[in-house]
């Protein structure tokens, strides 16, 4: 199944070139209050209200894709979290880049770890990007994104499939410089998921997609999740050794070789394998 969030919060089934309005089905989630749990209570509860959903999308209305607006599909995360360096070949190019290391070692992830983007940051692609800070290097960088979708704690690596709802494109938007990754990609917009999330059950093999991003019809940037440094299960591991992941939770995997940056004016495409593709426009914020 291929879930959008669209326009004003709606909630919506791809198929082919449509989108079926299902919205009504989010009315059987539970009404809430102050203080809000943590997470996201749609992609929670996604296996109880699938029937739901399908049955729903029958008889639903339907709107042309071409004329929705397409937000994040998971609303409320209540992490995002984030692979440096985990294309070889992108540790390679980050090395010999003056312009993305910034005289500053560029140690394998092995070492380094995860790190955290702003929940804030989350915009679907129909948002597009605002960038701040013309004056430096904004970079894109095209990622296969996990959406957690139950509360993981301390996950052995092969187990992680177990607790993942299913995939979408992320990019990783990023300001070139010497601050902290995490205040250099947090920047409200730097964080693009979508175009809509594939449950699980239809990527046969996450561990062999290509991805793929192209700005202004050039291509920049294309791999394979095969290539990954650390795959999708260790990450997973390595994750919630640390923290809970809970449903909703994104896990933006890692950037290929092949980072370049974008101006105001500009616009992206990316794709990956047995997802779809996005285009996502460049403005100053
Ligand atoms: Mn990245």
């Amino acid at each position: 199944m291929r879930l959008c969030r669209f326009d004003d919060d709606r909630l919506g089934v791809v198929m082919g070139d449509e989108v079926r309005d299902v919205t009504p089905v989010v009315e059987r989630l539970p009404a809430r209050r102050w203080p809000f749990p943590k997470g996201d209570p749609l992609i929670e509860a996604l296996d109880d209200l699938r029937p739901a959903i399908e049955a729903e999308a029958k008889r639903a209305p339907m709107r042309p894709l071409a004329q929705v607006k397409l937000l994040s599909p998971v609303a409320n995360p209540s992490k995002i979290v984030a692979a440096p360096v985990n294309y070889r070949r992108h540790l390679e190019e980050a090395r010999a880049d003056a312009q993305i290391h910034f005289q500053k070692q560029v140690a394998e992830i092995q070492q380094i770890g995860l790190f955290l983007k702003a929940t804030s940051a989350l915009v679907g692609p129909s948002e597009g990007v605002a960038l701040r800070y013309l004056d430096r290097r904004n970079d894109h960088e095209v990622e296969l994104a996990l959406v957690i979708g139950k509360r993981a704690d301390r996950v052995p690596a092969a187990d992680w499939a177990r607790y993942v709802a299913g995939y979408a494109i992320g990019l990783d938007m990023t300001i070139r410089g010497p601050e902290e990754r995490s205040l250099r990609k947090s920047v409200d917009s730097y964080c693009v998921v979508g175009p809509w999330l594939v449950t699980s059950d239809e990527i046969a093999d996450p561990t062999q997609l290509t991805l793929s991003i192209a700005v202004n019809g050039e291509p920049r940037q294309k791999a394979n999740t095969r290539d990954l440094v650390l795959g999708l299960g260790t990450l997973v591991e390595l994750a919630s050794s640390f923290y809970t992941l809970l449903p909703g939770d994104i896990i933006l995997t890692g950037t290929p070789e092949g980072v370049g940056p974008v101006r105001p004016g500009d616009v992206m495409n990316a794709a990956i394998d047995g997802i779809g593709a996005m285009r996502v426009e460049v403005r100053a914020a």
